[in-house]
């Protein structure tokens, strides 16, 4: 299972965006996209000029893979598949991504960030419909519940979690009569998913 090992916040300051990727860290002033908010490297400041159309929608690609830590062959091969679905390419993909075991785990405020919800699934913590699932990509369903395993219910860290993200649930998504249980009520639309990402540009970036 590939990831991304590399620094993490140089990716947001990549984007020139927060892409809150770190948890508690990206609502500090610690976060370095506070004080160096340009891309990195020697000569970050002199890559701040407006690019071409096509270096605007490959920027939109890279964020949008980035939020979700997602590598390009899979963030790509996820493309083909929106594409082949019916509907909007765009919207397709972004419910897609949403769907992801991993972002779920994360907006259920089981994990600070995506990065460390993507390690609760590997660790074994998540199940799907009773079963233990551990792949972070695995895609769910319409009604699928997922629940926070028995054991780990008392672990410390998942507590601390619960009672002090300041995060709500998306509407598409509903707690099941206490915090360790989520279900998808509904399949995410578009207004449903906030995140800062301008789908279109991917469409027409992969689309050339
Ligand atoms: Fe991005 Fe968070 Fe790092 Fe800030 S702290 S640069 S928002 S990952």
């Amino acid at each position: 299972m590939a990831r991304y090992t590399g620094p993490t916040c140089r990716q947001c300051r990549r984007e020139r965006v927060k892409l809150f990727l770190k948890g508690t860290k990206c609502d500090t002033l610690k976060c370095p996209m506070e004080r160096k908010p340009y891309p990195p490297g020697a000569h970050g400041r002199e890559r701040l000029r407006q690019g071409s159309e096509y270096l605007i929608q490959l920027r939109e690609k890279q964020k949008a893979r980035r939020i979700y830590g997602m590598l390009e062959r899979a963030f790509s091969n996820l493309y083909k598949l929106a594409e082949r679905q019916p509907g909007v390419t765009g919207e397709n993909l972004l419910r897609m991504l949403e769907l992801r075991l991993d972002n779920v785990v994360f907006r259920a405020r089981w994990g600070t960030s995506r990065s460390q919800a993507r390690q609760l699934v590997s660790h074994g913590h998540i199940l799907v419909n009773g079963k233990r699932v551990t792949i972070p990509s695995y895609r769910l369903r319409l009604d699928d519940e997922v629940t926070l395993k028995e054991t780990s219910k008392d672990i410390e860290y998942f507590k601390h979690n619960v009672d002090t993200i300041d995060r709500a649930l998306p509407e598409w998504l509903g707690e099941q009569g206490s915090s360790w249980e989520v279900k998808v009520l509904t399949l995410p639309t578009r207004e449903q998913i906030d995140v800062d990402v301008h789908e279109q540009l991917i469409v027409e970036l992969y689309s050339k």
